[in-house]
């Protein structure tokens, strides 16, 4: 064993939840320690996830661009794409982003350990001085743990090292979820090795009906791969909007997705080099037989879900209570069963988002900070999916809206979308509804309960959503903002008209 350093707060890993936590906590004058086991700080989100993601899209969206550009009098054609700089360019993003967090994370006084927690004795155990709990931390492989004195610049200490703190904060996010009895091996991959493929797949079988699927069958369509999409539901995210759902899907057949509804896989046959057969049952209707199929894409993607990393010994063995889903229980504000111990981000019930977990350690920070703070509404995280188009939500469905009994008068506003100039300019089509509806114990004051979007810019214009939604604005007062023309946010300023009974171009 070896130096025990001690801190207000010790956090296990450095996805947006945990180095939230450390940036707030550290920001309200706390001693602050963040244990990552990867080389590189910031978790899924700035490595494997959300950055790198957005960074091939981004190229996507310039080839979408360029097949219009004759459209629009302009004489550009695509030439094919440049892997290697392709590749460049999404490590010079993650690598700048995360660079940025450990210079932020320096800057303001955390103490970052590059090694993994392998046991936990919780602040509330017996024979633990002052209340403090302690982390065992190890170096990957017998190597030395490194605490960062500076931004990029390690010091080695012993290959284990012990820390103490007072609380402890759990976030050590998800993993991909495999399919039911079938491992990732050969060409069935999951999404952390889909964005490090050397090339596009010229064909691909996707498994999976959530953003993660969507947004690599959308991206790699466009750059001219063939793409089958292979869902279990009826449709397409099948938690949200039906309205939304469905224009999507349309949009995304428009753009070339083959998508098979009803299937459910069965085996996936792979072998170096010779891509991947995927065998399927599909049953549309309970009237007819279940056909077995079979479809081979060079390579096949399971993005099915994520399962939180909380199987390992240290944490199933140190008494916090899990659901049957293997999440941590947690109060809202973060709070598990033991004292000083809070657990936050794709580790706990919710939508397993970067923005929620980001918020979701303001919070706990705050709170263990003794301030007064309002815990993340799950029902007003915004989700989007980077799509072409993309599709944004917030806020209750119309099924969910006509299933409560806390609401009356529930109606739904649909916008035709091609009425604005931005969006004819765009060369898309989208959809974009309002769900409205008073609250029983106020029947006279409608509000915007929900806001569900298909459209470019969908991820920007959802935030003005949210605020509305999140901070139950009565609906006429919505309808008052005044929106910047010609953009695409006057979409939404229309559809609030429209919903306030006073339509302006519909
Ligand atoms: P993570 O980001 O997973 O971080 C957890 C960290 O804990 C990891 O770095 C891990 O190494 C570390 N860790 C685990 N165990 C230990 C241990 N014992 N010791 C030390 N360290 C440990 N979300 C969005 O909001 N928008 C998007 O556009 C988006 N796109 C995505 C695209 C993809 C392909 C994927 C896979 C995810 C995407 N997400 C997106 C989801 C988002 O990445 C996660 O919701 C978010 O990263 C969760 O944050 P977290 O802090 O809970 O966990």
């Amino acid at each position: 064993m070896g130096t025990a350093q001690s801190f207000d707060i010790a956090i296990i890993g450095a996805g947006p939840g945990g180095y939230s936590t450390a940036l707030r906590a550290a920001q309200l004058g706390k001693s602050v320690a963040l244990i990552e086991r990867d080389a590189t700080l910031g978790g899924t989100c700035l490595n494997r996830g959300c950055i790198p993601s957005k960074a091939l899209i981004t190229a996507t969206h310039t080839i979408d661009t360029v097949h219009r550009a004759a459209e629009l009098g302009v004489n550009a054609s695509v030439n094919g794409i440049d892997f290697g700089r392709l590749h460049d360019y999404r490590l010079h993003i993650v690598d700048t982003m995360t660079k940025g967090l450990a210079g932020l994370l320096a800057h303001r006084g955390v103490t970052v350990f590059h090694g993994e927690v392998t046991a936990i004795s919780t602040p509330g155990a017996a024979g633990n001085a002052d209340n403090a709990g302690t982390l065992r931390i190890t170096g990957a492989n017998g190597s030395p743990v490194e605490q960062f004195v500076r931004a990029g610049v390690a010091q080695p200490l012993e290959s284990t090292v012990t820390i103490s703190a007072r609380n402890i904060v759990i976030a050590t996010g998800s993993r991909p979820r495999p399919l039911p009895g079938i491992d990732f091996r050969g060409a069935l991959i999951d999404s952390t090795q889909a964005l490090e493929l050397d090339e596009f797949p010229a064909s691909a079988v996707i498994i999976g009906s959530g953003a993660i699927a969507l947004e690599f069958a959308s991206m790699w369509c466009t750059a001219g791969c063939t793409v089958t999409l292979l869902i279990r539901k009826d449709r397409v995210l099948s938690s949200w909007d039906r309205r939304a759902a469905v224009t999507l899907t349309r949009e995304l057949k428009r753009h070339g997705v083959t998508i098979l509804t009803h299937t459910n896989v069965t085996q996936v046959d792979t072998g170096a080099n010779l891509g991947a057969t995927v065998h399927y049952t599909r049953q549309v209707s309970d009237s007819e037989p279940a056909e077995q199929r079979t479809v081979w894409g060079e390579i096949a993607l399971a993005a099915i879900g994520r399962d939180p990393i909380t199987d390992d010994a240290w944490l199933t063995q140190s008494g916090i209570q899990f659901d049957n889903a293997g999440m941590v229980v947690t109060d809202p504000y973060g709070r598990t069963n033991l004292p000083g111990v809070w657990a936050i981000g794709d580790i706990t019930e919710g939508p397993a988002l970067a923005h929620r977990a980001f918020e979701q350690g303001i919070v706990a920070a705050e709170t263990i900070c003794g301030l007064t703070t309002r815990p993340v509404d799950d029902a007003t995280v915004p989700q989007v999916v980077f799509s072409s188009p993309e599709a944004a939500s917030v806020g209750l469905t119309l099924e969910q809206a006509q299933a409560r009994d806390d609401l009356d008068s529930v109606s739904e506003t649909v916008y035709p979308m091609l009425g604005n100039a931005r969006m004819l300019m765009s060369g898309s089509a989208g959809s974009l509804s309002i769900v409205s509806g008073a609250y029983t114990s106020n029947p006279d004051v409608s509000v915007v309960l929900g806001v569900h979007i298909i459209s470019p810019m969908a991820s920007d214009l959802i935030a003005e959503a949210e605020q509305i939604v999140g901070n139950r604005v009565p609906l006429h007062d919505a309808a008052r903002l005044i929106h910047p023309h010609p953009t695409f946010s006057e979409t939404l300023g229309e559809a609030l008209l429209k919903a306030d009974g006073r339509p302006l171009n519909t």
